[in-house]
C-alpha cells in the first residue's frame, strides 16, 4: 500500500512531462492507459525503465533562419517587382553556399521550432510564390543542381486552368511531379488578395462574370473562409499532401486573418516583413525577404543579418577553412556518422587557449581539446550525427581578435542510418 502512495506524483510527474512531447506518444502507451491504478503499483521497473526516454532532443536555440521568397526567374526582366534573372537566382544559391549557409527544408525548419529536430547554426529556407511555370522550368533544375529543398506557395485560382490562372502558369501535373520529387507544396489562398475585411476584392458572380466589391459580414466571411480554408483543402485533396502552411497575399492580414488560419489547421504563417527567424519568433507572422530585380541590396543584407556570427557586435574576421586544413574537409563526404572532426589554427597566429570554441551544427558547443603545441583543436563527435551535412564553425581569439571559420561536410546516407562498420561502408 505504501509503494502504491510513494509512486503517485512520480507517476504524475512523469504523466505532466509527457503531455507536452509528441516524442514520448510514438514509443509509448498513452498516458492515460499506463496510469490505470492496477497496473501502476504492480512494480516500481516500468517507471525506472521509462525515465530515461523523456529526453528532449537537444536543438541549438541560437540557429538563425532567413527565408527568401521568389516569384518568376525571367532572362528579360519586365516587371522588376516580382522577377529575376536565372543568372542572378543561381548567384544567390552558391552564394548561400559559399557563405556556409545551409539550404533547409521548411518541415525541418517547423521541426526546428517545435524543438524536434536540429538545425545548423545558420540556415535559409528557399521559397517560390504564386506558382509560375519558370519556377518548374528554370527555378527547379537549379535547385536541385545545389540539392536545395524548397517550397512553393500556390493560390489555388492561379494554377493553370483556373480562372487566373494564365499560360505562364504552373499546371496541376507540374505540382504532382514535384511533389513526387519531395517538393514541399503550400497554400497562398484562393485567388490572391487582401484578406482584410472592407477590401475591395474582385468576386466571380454567378454565371462567371468578374465584379469588384466591398464585401462584408456575412458575404466576407464566406469569401474569406473560401480563401483561407478551401485553398488548403483543395491542395490537399488534388495534390494528396498536407499542408501546415499559409503565405497571406502582399503580407496583409489582422488579428482575425490569423485566427482563421490557425482554426484551419496551419501551423505557421508566413509574411514578406524579411527578418531572421529565431526559435522563439512567433509562428503566426514568419517574415520572409522577397527577392526582386528592383531591389537589388535585399538578398545581400540578410544575408549579412547572419553571415557574422554570434561575436554580439565585436567584429569577427573569418579565415578560410582551407587555411587550417580541416577534418573532414570542406565539401568533403565522410562514411561515418561519428567523425573526429579537426582543424589547425596555427596559421592565425597566437591563439589564446581559453578562447577556442567549435559548434557542430545538431550538437552545438561541444567540448574540445585543443593543442597548444600543435594549434590543433578536436573533437571527437561521441553520437551518431543523423543529419546529411554537418557545418563547423570554430572560433578563436587571437591578439584580442576573434578569428572564426566555418566548413561543411557531408555523411552518406548509409552511415549515418546504419552505423559506420566496415559492411555499411563498404555498401555504398
Ligand atoms: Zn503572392
Amino acid at each position: 500500500m505504501m509503494i502504491r502512495f510513494a509512486m503517485l506524483p512520480l507517476l504524475l510527474a512523469l504523466n505532466l512531462s509527457m503531455c507536452k512531447k509528441q516524442q514520448a506518444v510514438t514509443d509509448k502507451p498513452q498516458p492515460g492507459s499506463s496510469a490505470a491504478p492496477g497496473t501502476a503499483a504492480a512494480t516500481a521497473a516500468p517507471v525506472a525503465a521509462a525515465t530515461p526516454k523523456i529526453k528532449k532532443p537537444v536543438v541549438d536555440q541560437t540557429a538563425q533562419v532567413l527565408i527568401f521568397c521568389y516569384h518568376r526567374l525571367v532572362d528579360k526582366i519586365r516587371y522588376p517587382g516580382t522577377e529575376i534573372t536565372p543568372a542572378a537566382f543561381e548567384a544567390q544559391m552558391k552564394e548561400l553556399k559559399d557563405k556556409g549557409i545551409t539550404v533547409i527544408s521548411m518541415q525541418d525548419l517547423l521541426a526546428w521550432k517545435r524543438g524536434e529536430k536540429n538545425i545548423p547554426p545558420r540556415s535559409a529556407v528557399i521559397t517560390f510564390d504564386d506558382g509560375w511555370k519558370s519556377q518548374y522550368e528554370v527555378g527547379w533544375p537549379i535547385m536541385k543542381k545545389y540539392g536545395y529543398p524548397f517550397t512553393l506557395f500556390i493560390y489555388t485560382e492561379g494554377v493553370r486552368g483556373g480562372s487566373l490562372g494564365g499560360g505562364e502558369a504552373i499546371t496541376w501535373e507540374q505540382l504532382a511531379d514535384l511533389r513526387d520529387n519531395g517538393v514541399d507544396i503550400q497554400a497562398h489562398t484562393a485567388t490572391h488578395q487582401d484578406l482584410r475585411e472592407g477590401h475591395n476584392v474582385t468576386v466571380i458572380e454567378p454565371g462567371g462574370k468578374r465584379g469588384r466589391k466591398k464585401l462584408t459580414g456575412a458575404d466576407y466571411e464566406k469569401w474569406v473562409q473560401n480563401e483561407v480554408v478551401g485553398c488548403k483543402e483543395l491542395l490537399e485533396q488534388r495534390l494528396g499532401i498536407k499542408v501546415n502552411c499559409f503565405a497571406v497575399p502582399f503580407g496583409n492580414y489582422n488579428e482575425h486573418v490569423k485566427e482563421l488560419a490557425r482554426n484551419a489547421g496551419y501551423e505557421a504563417m508566413f509574411t514578406v516583413y524579411g527578418q531572421p527567424i529565431t526559435f522563439t519568433s512567433p509562428m503566426d507572422a514568419i517574415g520572409r525577404y522577397a527577392i526582386e530585380a528592383n531591389k537589388p541590396k535585399v538578398f545581400g543584407d540578410a544575408v549579412s543579418m547572419i553571415g557574422a556570427s554570434s561575436g554580439g557586435g565585436t567584429a569577427v574576421a573569418e579565415v578560410g577553412a582551407k587555411d587550417l586544413t580541416t577534418h573532414p574537409a570542406d565539401g568533403e563526404t565522410v562514411r561515418t556518422a561519428l567523425p573526429l572532426i579537426k582543424a589547425n589554427l596555427s596559421s592565425i597566429g597566437q591563439i589564446e587557449p581559453g578562447s577556442v570554441q567549435m559548434r557542430v551544427s545538431g550538437l552545438g558547443l561541444v567540448p574540445v581539446n585543443f593543442d597548444t603545441k600543435t594549434g590543433t583543436v578536436s573533437y571527437q563527435v561521441p553520437q551518431k550525427l543523423r543529419d546529411k551535412t554537418c557545418t563547423v564553425i570554430v572560433s578563436a581569439k587571437s591578439e584580442g581578435k576573434k578569428v572564426e571559420t566555418h566548413w561543411t561536410f557531408g555523411i552518406e546516407e548509409a552511415a549515418a542510418t546504419a552505423g559506420s562498420s566496415p559492411a555499411a561502408a563498404a555498401k555504398k
